[in-house]
């Protein structure tokens, strides 16, 4: 699968999602058709959106009520809890195209001290336990780890809302 397919039309990169970096059970993402995908996302609003379905490129931004609720809304709360804008990244997809975003959020998104995607959820990588700076509760994260470089269960702690 291309890694662009993992891009959302919400504009979430579900590559950085706990669901899809866990070991066990793991998510394959929104485009992506399987049984684990979180509840949440198989019924989502804007995955299943009428509106989006009349887009040719199958992101949000191609839409005419584009930022409408849902996205402004989901927007709020993964800026504020994760440091993550949906609306930012859809528009860099609109205005630089996919290839140069995917470029981008492998800059952005990649653990200094292993070379793993952080996950947008954890404030710790998940691989090696170095701390994700782009988490904004960093240092208060229940998922702290107790000594570096250990590896963190995603799961092992309070689970996010993703
Ligand atoms: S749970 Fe949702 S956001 Fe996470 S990888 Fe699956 S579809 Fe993407
Ligand atoms: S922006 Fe348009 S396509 Fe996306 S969820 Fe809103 S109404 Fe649907
Ligand atoms: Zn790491």
């Amino acid at each position: 699968m291309r890694k662009s397919r993992l891009i959302a039309p919400c504009g979430m990169n579900c590559s950085l999602c706990a669901a899809y970096q866990r070991v066990k059970n793991k998510c394959m993402g929104c485009n992506a058709h399987g049984q684990h995908k979180a509840n949440h996302c198989a019924v989502c609003g804007i995955k299943n959106c009428e509106e989006l379905l009349r887009t040719k490129s199958h992101f949000c931004y191609s839409c005419g009520k584009f930022p409408c609720k849902r996205i402004r809304q989901i927007d709020v709360r993964y800026r504020t809890k994760y440091g993550m804008s949906m609306i930012q990244n859809l528009q860099t997809i609109q205005e630089r195209g996919i290839d140069t975003f995917m470029v981008m959020e492998k800059r952005k998104w990649t653990c200094h001290q292993c070379g793993s995607f952080l996950c947008v959820h954890w404030g710790q990588c998940l691989q090696c336990g170095n701390r994700n700076d782009k988490y904004p509760r960093a240092a208060h994260s229940p998922t702290a780890c107790s000594r570096p470089g250990q590896r963190r269960n995603p799961h092992g702690a309070e689970r996010p809302r993703i």
